[in-house]
């Protein structure tokens, strides 16, 4: 691809800030729109692993996620409700590096990379919600919600789960839901005992009960909210989005109070005193014929939704962005489109479909499955993108 061309990418989250940079570093120009009004400091936290955190160290954001992050310990402990411990085990690494996952928080990694689109003067326009796109033979327009619209000579949907992009190159496909539901939610360590706040630090720790599971982490090393935690649970049929997703934070907090009313230990105080909540249902994406169509692919969340547990969703996106800007760097961009889906797809589907929903099943966490997608760190010059 040359570099007098200019890709458009839609969503400003991880994957499409992302994307952005590894562009810029492999000679390519574009711009970033995002559909919230003004960057926001939304969700909780999540793992990078090692893939994900060599692909920032190339970027030259290591030291800084190193910084904001906090190493996976590597044990788990599981508890019941009642606080009486279940189960405790290593983890399997991830992958054979050793290296372990780093906790973070999403907004603070966020803040990273658009810190460093800023230092790269790429621009990200705030309240541009995908509307629809239409491709040319030369060139791919974006239409806004707010009127305007954008041309490009390809165009990147970075637009999460529920992706515009995707519906409007294929219709077809649909959201499946995964009969589970997930919040992920921030507090600080106030309402911990001394021991509680130890055992945190020194393990993942999950309380569990009748299909609610709640894993408890830490995932900054200084911020006075620094603890997370994810809540996950099942459900017959999709909740009512207006009972659960868009329902005031507070009402949301007593329905939760009511879950874990006759629970000890640390949950109900953590729930009750966190301030963040995001709430979100699980899908599946049905089969993608291709990764793209035209001038238009796809990454992220946009092409592969995981599920939290995974720990991969971050790492994937991350993965796309340096591959997918690793072949337009060397191919015209219908062959980069087709070694992007053709190198990636196949890979992400078998782990996707390995790993488990839930922490429902304490022993298939043991035969967790290694992934990693295959990078070549060798050639290290800067033109090589790493
Ligand atoms: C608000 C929010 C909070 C989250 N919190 C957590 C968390 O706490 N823990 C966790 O594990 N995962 C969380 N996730 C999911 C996690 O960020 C992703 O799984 C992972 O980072 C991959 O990111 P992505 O960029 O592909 O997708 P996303 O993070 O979903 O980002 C997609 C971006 O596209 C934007 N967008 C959507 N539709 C349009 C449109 N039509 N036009 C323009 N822009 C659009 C969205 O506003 C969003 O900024 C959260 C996602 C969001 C959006």
């Amino acid at each position: 691809m040359s570099s007098d061309e200019h890709v458009l990418i839609i969503g400003g989250g991880i994957a499409g800030v992302a994307m952005s940079i590894c562009l810029d570093k492999a000679g390519i120009h574009s711009t970033v729109y995002e559909g919230y009004p003004h960057h926001k400091h939304a969700g909780a936290s999540f793992v990078v692993a090692p893939n994900g955190q060599r692909i920032l160290q190339s970027l030259g954001l290591g030291a800084e996620l190193a910084a904001n992050s906090v190493p996976d310990p590597g044990r788990i402990r599981f508890f019941s409700s009642i606080d009486e411990e279940i189960a405790s085990f290593h983890l399997p690494p991830q992958n054979a590096t050793g290296t372990p996952d780093v906790c973070v928080e999403r907004a603070e990694l966020l803040r990273i990379l658009l810190g460093e689109a800023a230092r790269r003067g790429i621009q990200v326009h705030y309240g541009k919600r995908l509307f629809s796109l239409e491709q040319g033979p030369q060139s791919v327009t974006a239409h806004f919600e707010d009127g305007s619209q954008a041309t490009g000579s390809l165009l990147i949907g970075a637009d999460g789960a529920k992706s515009r992009v995707r519906s409007a190159l294929f219709p077809h496909v649909q959201l499946q839901h995964k009969k589970t539901w997930a919040v992920y939610g921030k507090g600080s360590a106030d309402c911990l005992t001394a021991e509680e706040r130890e055992l945190i630090e020194k393990e993942l720790v999950v309380y569990e009960k009748d299909g609610l599971n709640v894993l408890l982490y830490q995932d900054h090393p200084t911020k006075p909210e620094n603890y997370a935690w994810l809540l996950t649970g099942k459900t017959e049929r999709k909740i009512p989005s207006k009972n659960f997703e868009h329902k005031p934070k507070d009402e949301l907090r007593a329905d939760l109070a009511k879950l874990f009313a006759d629970w000890t230990g640390p949950v109900p105080r953590m729930v009750a005193t966190s301030r963040a909540l995001t709430p979100v249902q699980l899908f599946r994406i049905g089969r993608l014929p291709s990764w793209s169509s035209g001038r238009v692919a796809l990454i992220g969340d946009a092409v592969h939704t995981t599920n939290p547990i995974s720990g991969l969703g971050v790492t994937l996106a991350l993965e796309d962005a340096l591959h997918l800007s690793r072949m337009l760097r060397e191919h015209d961009y219908q062959d980069a489109f087709f070694y992007y889906c053709a190198d990636r797809q196949p890979q992400v589907d078998e782990i996707l479909e390995a790993i488990p929903d839930l922490f429902d099943s304490i022993t298939s966490l043991l035969s967790w499955p290694e992934y990693a997608f295959p990078i070549d760190w060798s050639a290290n010059d800067d033109a090589s993108l790493v």
